[in-house]
């Protein structure tokens, strides 16, 4: 089994400063946009709009009891998978190289972020890239700082943050600049134009498991409601959360140059992403929740796979390390 690039010990000594990806050099981060057509931005629009409509049938079917549990196991399996995609794939693993992994991994896990329907994998890597590059900072695609003042500017910019970036997007960060490393990757390449393929596979799977479970037309549009839009729309709220409340709400731990917030109670339902100040402060750590109570189900799948020889070369932040940052201010 090839590895992408081999390592032998685990990396106790995050090196982010070397990673490229995230340093502040970028002249003109407004400019610097790969220009999205109609059809796409439409189609993204819908991709928001039309898990939300699910959601909402899917809460009267419950109020009328017209779900069962393997509706709802459906909904947990698949929000898993998605949710890993986009965590342990997308995130930690593609974006910020915080470990290594066979080609067959990493073309799996971005699979399965791909079905979370929060885009191609080189338009999320190039968008969060360009996210730190710029934290709360003008070039920023969804700080919710610097929109005014006021309750009206904190509404405003919160929204901005949560999913307003990405009805005003005029194009995604450019991926030659934020995700070269995605573009020179033939297999991620073919992931990333394969997305519209992959919106269908993460609607018409379930709906397969839903008639194999219920039977007929019916047993169908359950599994698509229940394990397609409603997973969708609650993986993409929680994600979300990620940009607009993490930025906004809870506790800072380090000196850091943005305002990113650490929210324990979106913890679990974030499967780890919510330490996200924690994740500003080290960003190549595989782990997010860096203390024994900061629970971070990714980095525990990530240490799992690490131990059946899934993933190497993982990035680890000393305890010491930690103690070395500055603290933040109070
Ligand atoms: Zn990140
Ligand atoms: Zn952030």
């Amino acid at each position: 089994m090839s590895l992408h690039t081999p390592t032998t010990a685990t990396v106790r000594e995050a090196p982010e400063k070397r990673d490229r990806s995230l340093r502040r050099e970028t002249p003109e981060p407004e400019a610097d946009l790969r220009p999205m057509s109609t059809a796409a931005k439409r189609a993204s629009v819908a991709g928001v709009v039309v898990p939300v409509v699910g959601l909402l049938v899917a809460v009267v079917l419950a109020w009328n009891r017209a779900v069962d549990w393997a509706d709802l196991a459906l909904l947990g399996g698949t929000y898993l998978l998605s949710g890993l995609g986009i965590t342990v794939g997308y995130h930690r693993l593609l974006t910020h190289r915080a470990f290594d992994a066979p080609h067959a991994v990493r073309y799996t896990l971005a699979t399965l972020g791909s079905t979370a329907l929060q885009g191609a994998v080189a338009d999320w890597v190039a968008d969060h890239r360009k996210h730190h590059a710029f934290p709360d900072a003008e070039g920023d695609p969804h700080s919710p700082h610097g929109h005014g003042e006021g309750v009206r500017g904190v509404l405003t910019g919160l929204w901005h943050a949560h999913v307003g970036w990405l009805f005003a997007a005029q194009g995604t960060a450019n991926h030659r600049r934020y995700a070269p490393d995605v573009l020179d990757d033939r297999g991620l390449r073919r992931i990333s134009r394969a997305f519209p393929a992959m919106v269908a596979l993460s609607l018409l799977a379930p709906g397969i498991v839903g008639l194999a479970v219920h039977g007929g037309p019916g047993g169908f549009l359950r599994g698509v409601l229940w394990g397609g839009l409603v997973r969708v729309a609650l993986l993409h709220q929680v994600t979300w959360s990620i940009n607009s409340l993490c930025h906004f709400l809870g506790r800072r731990r380090f000196a850091t140059q943005d305002r990113s917030t650490n929210l324990a109670w979106l913890a679990l339902p974030s499967l780890g992403e919510a330490w996200h100040h924690n994740h500003h402060a080290f960003p190549r750590s595989a782990q997010h929740g860096l203390r024994w109570f900061e629970l971070d189900p990714s980095a525990w799948v990530i240490a799992a796979m690490e131990r059946v020889g899934l993933a190497r070369g993982v990035v680890r932040i000393s305890a010491e390390r930690q103690r070395g940052r500055e603290p933040a201010a109070t």
